[in-house]
């Protein structure tokens, strides 16, 4: 039987605009890719080639010597720079610009694996780790560290298929063309970790793709149709719509022995183990009501934005926002020359009828609503007051760490509050404080 979570919303689902369209891969590659050095939650890799240099398809360009992952060419050419360009997140990331040659010659290490029913978890995890896999849904935390924290510790593994983000059909598309793929890796992933089951939970808006993955499924793979409302996909929301299990604040899946990957990093995780591809390319869906054709593509990473609009028709009326990911968590960016990354999911070109300019922010009315549609039982209204005011401990006592950004309250405020952003702010300003507190202990004991 299945359970509920709190909260949550229902916004319009958008995603009829690209859902029934097949991905293909881009009809006109790039003619330069830009590969920035930090894709992953940890530190940037360190490049690996210098200008001049020729890359083939897969071939390692950035390592990582802490918490990462290792970084490859999309394309193969020659490497015309090595420097910080601007990313998504609006600074500058060291970065490996390559000029295509658009042979897409395959770097050697890129072979078939005869022996995979033989290789151990610990092999597993290798691999994941060397092909640079990291979670796809967005979040960019390194699938070798995940796996290796889970190994012996969990008894649960879910495969993330929920895509509840309006607009992105990204991972639908990858369920019904690439249903194999998601299912090998869901069954490589349990092996990872020393499972023998693992559940793709799929949002009911996608009963085509809960059919497929039925139909392909096998021994110990359970595909789930979960009712749709957002957040579904959210990893401690999804956690508790199949196990029941509440994962505490402050703490982590494996907390309630419980594993979440994304359905496109089990695809890749497959890729890697079989085909002995690294992580190089991704679905991306390109939609909005800006966009003059909208479609699904697989995309390098490193693309830039300009290219892939340019592909999908350009644009039909001037954008009033471009966000890297769905309306409710995306990340607005300002520079279509940015590249794709790892976690790029969609480009989403909103017109102005969809992101019409909003009334200045007004007054809080004590409504509460931002409290009912919260999933994670926080009290946004509270919070916000006290971020205005700085006053961190009374914040952090509110449990602000625990905001997932899903957007929920601000989609409900009726006074337009623009209460996410303003958590953002603070739980960055909370974990600078904490990083400096915790450098200053250090400098201390030496
Ligand atoms: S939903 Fe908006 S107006 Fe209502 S209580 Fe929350 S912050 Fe205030
Ligand atoms: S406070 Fe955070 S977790 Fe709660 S609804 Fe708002 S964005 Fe989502």
């Amino acid at each position: 039987m299945l359970h509920q979570f709190f909260g949550g919303v229902h916004p319009a689902g958008h995603k009829e605009l690209t859902e029934g369209k097949a991905a293909a891969p881009i009809k006109e590659a790039p003619a330069q890719v830009v590969i920035p050095m930090s894709m992953h939650v940890g530190a940037p890799c360190k490049p690996t080639v210098a200008v001049g240099d020729q890359v083939k398809v897969g071939q390692l360009i950035g390592e990582t010597a802490g918490l990462g992952a290792p970084i490859h060419a999309s394309v193969s050419g020659t490497v015309k720079a090595v420097e910080p360009r601007l990313t998504a997140g609006g600074s500058p990331v060291m970065s490996v610009v390559i000029e295509n040659d658009f042979k897409d010659t395959p770097a050697p290490s890129i072979k078939r694996r005869d022996n995979v029913g033989a290789l151990t978890g610990a092999q597993i995890i290798e691999i994941v780790r060397d092909a640079g896999i990291v979670g796809m849904g967005g979040a960019g935390f390194p699938t070798h560290v995940k796996l290796s924290g889970a190994v012996g510790k969990v008894d649960t593994l879910i495969i993330n298929a929920a895509e509840c983000e309006p607009y992105i059909t990204a991972d639908h598309r990858l369920m019904l063309e690439r249903g194999e793929a998601i299912i090998g890796g869901a069954k490589l992933l349990a092996k990872a970790v020393g499972l023998k089951e693992a559940t793709i939970g799929v949002e009911l808006n996608k009963p085509d793709a809960i059919e497929h993955l039925k139909s392909l499924a096998g021994e110990g793979i359970h595909v789930e149709g979960l009712k749709t409302r957002y957040p579904q996909g959210a990893e401690k929301q999804l956690i508790q719509m199949l196990t029941g299990r509440q994962v505490p604040p402050g703490k982590l899946p494996a907390d309630v022995q419980c594993l979440v990957c994304n359905a496109a990093t089990a695809a890749a995780v497959y890729d890697a183990v079989t085909e002995g591809k690294p992580l190089t390319q991704r679905y991306v869906t390109l939609t909005g009501g800006a966009i003059s054709e909208p479609m699904n593509v697989i995309a390098p990473i490193g693309t830039p934005v300009s290219h892939l609009i340019k592909l999908a028709g350009g644009f039909k009326s001037e954008p009033e926002r471009i966000l890297f990911g769905g309306p409710m968590m995306g990340i607005a960016i300002y520079d279509v020359d940015v590249p794709t990354m790892k976690g790029t999911n969609c480009v989403l070109s909103l017109s102005a009828e969809e992101a019409p300019v909003q009334d200045p922010a007004q007054t809080c009315i004590r409504c509460g609503k931002c409290v009912e549609v919260c999933p994670m039982k926080l009290t946004p209204l509270f919070i916000r007051m006290n971020v205005n005011k700085r006053r961190w401990d009374e914040t952090m006592a509110l449990n602000v760490l625990d905001c997932i950004e899903c957007g929920s309250c601000n989609y409900i405020c009726p006074a337009r509050l623009p209460l996410v952003q303003s958590f953002r702010t603070a739980k960055a300003a909370i974990r600078a404080e904490q990083a400096k507190e915790k450098a200053k202990k250090e400098a201390a004991k030496a």
